[in-house]
């Protein structure tokens, strides 16, 4: 007899949530069934697809191009570069189109204006059509030499291989301490553990980012997503160099948008189909505290005749009883949206593995 296959307890939470995606069932950091046809299993297994997010980088780029091309070319197999030009003010457009004349393997995508790094990224990603795709800063900061190592291991069945910035050649206390502690931040809160997330230098199987979709500062926790997916993550020591050209494009502030993004990213993983859990349970915490201020006044006023306004329990009872009503409210609304969610576009909550002893309906 057929015996259902037990999923280990986490997986099996993890599966109700649609991280997991399917052509009906894209993954809830996006809102759009557009999923591209080659992400959606017509990618060419051997093909890697090298994506470089572009903002103002015309110094950088010629090198770049020359020393990619020069690796590539040097492996066993076929690929192709896709630079995004993410809204650049400097002439990185022009130079793109004259390398582009003469490197058949070079295309350019063109963004209207500047949407940022992770949308320059997911537009390659979009437009690959390569099995292996290889993200690459377009400051030279990442070295093309790493290139054959991270898809070495690709090689060795890994889906995602992640470049770790062993000598970080950026300001040491401005980024490179707080940079170590949000590693440290995002693999505790994640359950993935890698040293450096922020190293663009990756090689991702195409299949694991299927159905992905990313927003604000999200392309980082890539690994996250395909590592939920049940992909094999693993990480190599890349090389890093100081940025020779231009300027880099971030500052302290992108701690803060990857913070607010970990915190998106957790509460997607365990309450996106069920919110109330969380905007509810923080609302009866809350109910719960004004009770106790209000009993403690009452007490107070009875027993040892301390008036109420001499203490901060009517202000603490009033606060935390509207606190606690409107989360719960906020939770009402938040479970009509993921209704909405789910029901307007066809998704499901669950995802079925296999099914035993049922007639498809659709066979009929
Ligand atoms: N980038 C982009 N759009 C932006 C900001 C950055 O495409 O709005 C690109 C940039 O051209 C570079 C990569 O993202 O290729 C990483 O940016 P940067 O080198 O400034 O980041 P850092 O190395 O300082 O972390
Ligand atoms: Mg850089």
């Amino acid at each position: 007899m057929a015996e259902i296959r037990k999923q280990p307890g986490k997986a099996t939470a993890r599966a109700q949530v649609p991280w997991v995606t399917t052509p009906a069932n894209p993954a809830p950091w996006g809102n759009t069934l557009r999923i591209d046809r080659r992400r959606a299993g017509r990618a060419s297994p051997r093909l890697v697809s090298v994506v470089i997010p572009v903002f103002n980088e015309a110094d950088s780029l010629p090198g770049l191009l020359v020393k990619l091309v020069a690796v590539l070319r040097g492996l066993d197999r076929p690929f192709e570069i896709i630079a995004v030009n993410d809204g650049s003010s400097d002439c990185s457009l022009p130079v793109l189109r004259r390398l582009a004349a003469t490197m058949p393997e070079l295309k350019v995508i063109d963004f209207r204006r500047n949407y940022g790094q992770t949308a320059a990224m997911m537009a390659g990603i979009d437009h690959a059509g390569g099995g292996i795709i290889v993200p690459i800063d377009a400051d030279l900061q990442n070295d093309p030499e790493d290139i054959p190592a991270l898809l070495g291991k690709i090689d060795e069945g890994y889906d995602v291989v992640s470049g770790w910035r062993t000598e970080r050649k950026d300001a040491p206390w401005r980024r490179n301490l707080v940079s170590r502690l949000a590693n440290r931040l995002i693999s505790k809160i994640s359950g993935v553990p890698l040293n450096d997330y922020g190293c663009t230098l990756k090689a991702y199987r195409a299949e694991v980012m299927r159905g992905l979709r990313l927003y604000g500062e999200m392309h980082r926790f890539i690994p996250i997503y395909a590592s939920w997916m049940g992909a094999r993550v693993t990480e190599i020591p890349v090389r890093h160099n100081p940025r020779r050209f231009g300027s880099s494009k971030y500052g302290l502030e992108r701690v803060v948008k990857v913070v607010l993004d970990l915190i998106v990213v957790r509460f997607l993983d365990k309450y996106l189909s069920k919110p109330i859990y969380l905007f509810g349970g923080s609302g009866m915490l809350s109910l719960l505290g004004s009770f106790a201020a209000f009993w403690l006044m009452v007490c107070l006023k009875v027993f040892d005749r301390i008036s109420m306004i001499t203490t901060p329990l009517p202000l603490l009872t009033a606060m935390m009883f509207l606190v606690g009503i409107v989360s719960i409210l906020m939770g009402l609304i938040a479970e009509m949206l993921v209704r909405t969610y789910f029901e307007s576009q066809g998704r499901s909550a669950y995802l079925i593995r296999e099914l035993i002893k049922f007639e498809r309906r659709d066979a009929a």
